[in-house]
């Protein structure tokens, strides 16, 4: 439901925390963050926000790139398990998703009949790892698997996915679910909506559908579903805080 990531200079956690509170307003049943702190760690937890934060007490959580979700259910009950972010079978993607990926159910019986193992209920842990699939299939860059996922799956998604191999990179992409794009000094955020990014830079851009983000060493690409290159519209947002 809710949708924080970061990548630059500052510590990812406090900055996603905080931004992860600010789309409470969303509603949601759990909470939960990916950092890269000595290796691809997840820390997730069915209730609230504070929950989350209890958790993460006493953790070594430097990091100066980070995913981080507030979930409504919609495939899985709400529990740790279900909650955001997902890895990969391979452990070393993560991903978050706002949406519904509707032919989830064929995608993952695919998956199961090659091997893979879900540990939770949801859609998209199925995404996550038919994206690792593609990947390994082909020897292919992570953004391109990404696209190519795109081409198969159906329904509403927007996703942000760290890869462990690449601990500079962030990859999004939607279709029909909103995903903001505030473009800072040597520093990139992705949310929801612009609330969680408005304190750090009031530059935006509006990813549109079917269309995917790489930020990597502090550059932006954004492309489409068919691979053309995209020049996104950087907008000036007023939003009072
Ligand atoms: N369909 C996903 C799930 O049930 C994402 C729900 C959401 O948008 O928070 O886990």
């Amino acid at each position: 439901c809710g949708i924080v990531a970061y990548v630059g200079h500052r510590e990812a956690a406090p900055l996603i925390l905080k931004g992860l509170k600010r789309l409470e307003y969303r509603g949601y049943d759990s909470a939960g963050i990916a950092l890269m702190n000595q290796g691809l760690n997840i820390y997730k937890k069915k209730g609230k926000v504070k929950d989350l934060e209890e958790i993460l007490d006493g953790e070594a959580l430097q990091s100066n790139i980070g995913i981080g979700h507030t979930r409504w259910a919609t495939h899985g009950e709400p529990n740790d398990r279900n909650a955001h972010p997902h890895f990969s079978n391979s452990g070393s993607l993560a991903i978050i998703h706002n949406g519904i990926i509707e032919n989830y159910s064929a995608i993952k019986q695919n998956l199961v009949k090659k091997g893979y193992v879900f540990q939770s209920d949801t859609d998209t842990e199925v995404f996550v790892n038919f994206i690792q699939d593609i990947q390994q299939n082909t020897g292919c860059l992570l953004e391109e698997a990404v696209r190519l996922a795109m081409k198969e799956v159906v329904g509403a998604y927007a996703v942000v996915i760290m890869d462990a191999g690449t601990p500079n990179q962030l990859i999004a992409a939607r279709k029909g679910s909103p995903l903001v794009i505030g473009v800072g000094d040597g520093e990139y955020f992705f949310a929801s909506d612009a609330t969680p990014i408005i304190e750090y830079t009031n530059e935006v851009i509006y990813l549109n559908d079917f269309e995917l983000a790489v930020v990597r060493d502090g550059e932006l690409t954004v492309k489409n579903v068919d691979n053309i290159l995209q020049s996104p519209y950087i907008q000036t947002v007023e939003l009072e805080l």
